[in-house]
């Protein structure tokens, strides 16, 4: 396993880690058989958030009873806005990780300009800063999807640690969020490597989308500015894959990196990426089930029967009568919330008109 410096934390990190946001799927044993695995291949960086459901309490029991706390950096995050609840979320993600520090303590996605000021505005970045000057976090970092509130943030210089998401198709930090963290001697935390899923999974490949796992975390981890990259990790062959590209030979010709990203070819206008940061919608509609299914009728709209028939069957069967697309009053809360800036509710509009759904539900 190769390691990185995370900027001015001075901390050694694996180059690939542990991203624990599926981890409380999985049963407690299974989750000692990951950690363990990660720990012998040399991993030694996990991260996890109190909005991960149950990944948090997993972990904690987990590190416990293995007795390896003290061997991982282990970070969490908190995504709360108004410093009661902030605060109640601190507490509660040490409580569950059975632990009374964090190595590094990141404020989660901080991606609005009115995130931003409801975190200093409501006291949210100086209880941040006095935790850490009470030694229960060690460091503080910050996580973001948009450029431009990041650069404000980084230049605080505040932060020690940035997580940003990159990969074949989120190439914009390259040339502005890297060499300002660099020039702020801040640690680079690579989220998102397979794009939240949509660059490996099978499905979508018949969306342009097909890249080897392998490739995508070796894109992400040779870039020389990433000190640690945290691909979702919750099957012993994923950490098995971890494991062996954070040992290999980490470089990439920009020929090959031109390759890669070329591989690529997204077939879909405003794809979703299926992240869920828009949620939650004021009248319930599940934008990301409801986007994937317009999606891929996009894809397969009018061409392949059977494909059809699976986008109506799922529309149908995933989606309740009182949660349809139709159900949009356009207010627009969610658009603010997603990075990709999609339209959502032209989107949601587009989608009415064109998904199809089975009668026999209603
Ligand atoms: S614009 Fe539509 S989809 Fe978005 S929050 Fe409002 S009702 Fe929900
Ligand atoms: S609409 Fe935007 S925020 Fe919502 S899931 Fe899709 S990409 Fe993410």
């Amino acid at each position: 396993m190769q390691y990185r410096t995370l900027g001015k934390t001075g901390l050694s990190v694996s180059v690939i880690g542990i991203g624990a946001l599926q981890m409380g799927n999985c049963t407690l044993e299974e989750t000692k058989t990951i950690l363990k695995e990660a720990h012998e291949g040399g991993i030694n960086y996990i991260d996890t958030a109190r909005a991960y459901n149950e990944s948090e309490t997993r972990l904690g029991q987990a590190l416990k009873e293995l007795g390896l706390r003290k061997d991982f950096i282990l970070s969490s995050k908190v995504i709360k806005r108004d410093l009661p609840s902030f605060q109640n979320d601190f507490e509660t993600s040490l409580k569950n990780l059975q632990t009374d520090y964090l190595d590094i303590f990141f404020i989660h996605d901080v991606s609005t300009a009115a995130n931003w000021n409801a975190i200093q505005k409501n006291g949210i970045l100086d209880y941040a800063l006095e935790l850490k000057r009470q030694g229960r976090i060690r460091h503080l970092g910050i996580s973001t999807h948009d450029c431009q509130i990041g650069e404000q943030i980084i230049k605080t210089g505040l932060f020690e640690v940035a997580m940003l998401a990159y990969n074949p198709t989120n190439l914009e930090v390259e040339d502005t969020l890297f060499p300002l963290c660099q020039s702020y001697d801040m640690g680079i935390v690579i989220m998102k490597p397979y794009g939240g899923g949509i660059l490996t999974e099978a499905r979508s490949a018949q969306m342009g989308f097909s890249i080897t796992a392998e490739e995508a975390l070796r894109f992400a981890a040779s870039n020389p500015y990433v000190s640690c990259v945290i691909p979702g990790t919750d099957r012993l062959e994923y950490v098995r894959l971890n494991i062996a590209v954070g040992s290999s030979l980490l470089s990439m010709s920009s020929d090959e990196r031109k390759k890669i990203i070329e591989k690529i070819d997204i077939k879909v206008k405003d794809y979703c990426r299926g992240c869920g940061y828009c949620l939650p919608c004021v009248k319930n509609i599940p934008i990301p089930t409801v986007l994937k299914l317009y999606n891929r009728w996009q894809v397969f709209g009018g061409t392949d029967w059977s494909k059809m028939h699976q986008i109506t069957e799922e529309y149908t069967s995933s989606v309740p009568d009182s949660q349809t697309a139709d159900h949009c009053i356009g207010c627009g809360q969610c658009t603010k919330r997603c990075p990709f800036n999609l339209p959502i509710p032209d989107l949601m509009k587009a989608a009415s008109a064109n998904l199809r759904r089975y009668t026999s539900s209603k």
